[in-house]
């Protein structure tokens, strides 16, 4: 029988998160743009085994989209999420409509966690993480004392949100949570499903490319761009995708390096046909 209780409005969610404290419950927070997969399952089990009780929250942020991106075409399951969210232990699902979210259009006030934002996806997306981390200051004002458990599939969004939550001493300790990934290698990603079936042949690109530079590093190479140039290779030997870019970076600034000393992050986004999709894996030298 499902235990998972669904609202659209922020009074009912944030009144559900304090009675749950108020009753001695630690609590779990999973935001997520829904479409959920083994990625978005695998952060509520593990909310799920850590908290009292685990808040999924499902919204598709129009703020994180700039123009001519894939807001109106990114996939909506609400049932079928409904379903997982509850199979994997969440206890409260919040599901609000924008006027929810933000009452009088965009909102005045918005959240940029400068220099973290600016490479990256930030020069790729403009506003993108400010989009980002204005909704989830949202959320977790909503939220209050909780855990947060977010993926490093999202690498530059997990350094923001840890950012954030330390700039504006939000009461959240941030949980980052390793990648999960189909059998070929690709990242589970919501834009997945979006794919025809020759780019899904295409997409584990990606990750060979992260894997290429991961293994050149294991057998001594060291200079930065060699590794940049045997990611692009790699991309390029595949007639679907097309580079947006693939980077060496520090872990902690993302600021690209000139050579690997110590732990490095490899990060690539890659357009397969008119998906935008994106992958990184650290590597110790
Ligand atoms: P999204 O719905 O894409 O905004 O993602 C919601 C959360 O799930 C974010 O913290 C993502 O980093 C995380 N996530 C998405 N895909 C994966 C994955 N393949 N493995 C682990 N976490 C993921």
């Amino acid at each position: 029988m499902s235990s998972l209780a669904v609202t659209d409005r922020a009074d009912v969610f944030r009144k559900a998160l304090d009675d749950a404290r108020g009753a001695g419950l630690s609590v779990g927070l999973v935001p997520t743009m829904g479409a959920l997969h083994r990625g978005h399952e695998s952060l509520i089990r593990r909310s799920a085994s850590e908290c009292g009780l685990t808040a999924v929250t499902v919204f598709v942020n129009p703020l994180q989209f700039g123009p001519g991106e894939d807001l109106e075409t990114y996939p909506r399951h609400l049932d079928a999420d409904l379903v997982l969210a509850d199979a994997a232990g969440a206890g409260v699902a919040f599901t609000p409509a924008e006027a929810e979210m933000y009452p009088d259009g965009a909102p005045a006030t918005t959240v940029t966690v400068s220099g973290l934002s600016e490479g990256l996806e930030g020069a790729s997306r403009p506003g993108h993480l400010t989009g980002v981390a204005t909704v989830v200051a949202t959320l977790f004002a909503l939220a209050g004392p909780c855990r947060a458990y977010f993926g490093e599939k999202d690498f530059q969004q997990l350094a923001v949100v840890r950012r954030l939550v330390a700039d504006l001493s939000f009461p959240v300790e941030v949980v980052g949570c390793p990648t999960v990934r189909e059998p070929d290698g690709l990242a589970c990603s919501s834009r997945n499903l979006r794919l025809s079936p020759e780019e899904r042949a295409a997409a584990p690109v990606l990750h060979a490319a992260l894997e290429d530079a991961a293994a050149a590093i294991r057998s001594g190479g060291r200079d930065a761009d060699r590794l940049r140039r045997l990611m692009r290779d790699r991309v390029s030997s595949e007639p679907l995708a097309r580079l947006d870019y693939a980077e060496v970076v520090d872990p902690v600034t993302l600021a690209p390096v000139a050579s690997v000393a110590g732990d490095v992050r490899l990060v690539v986004a890659v357009w397969i046909g008119s998906s935008r999709l994106i992958d990184n894996r650290g590597v110790a030298a």
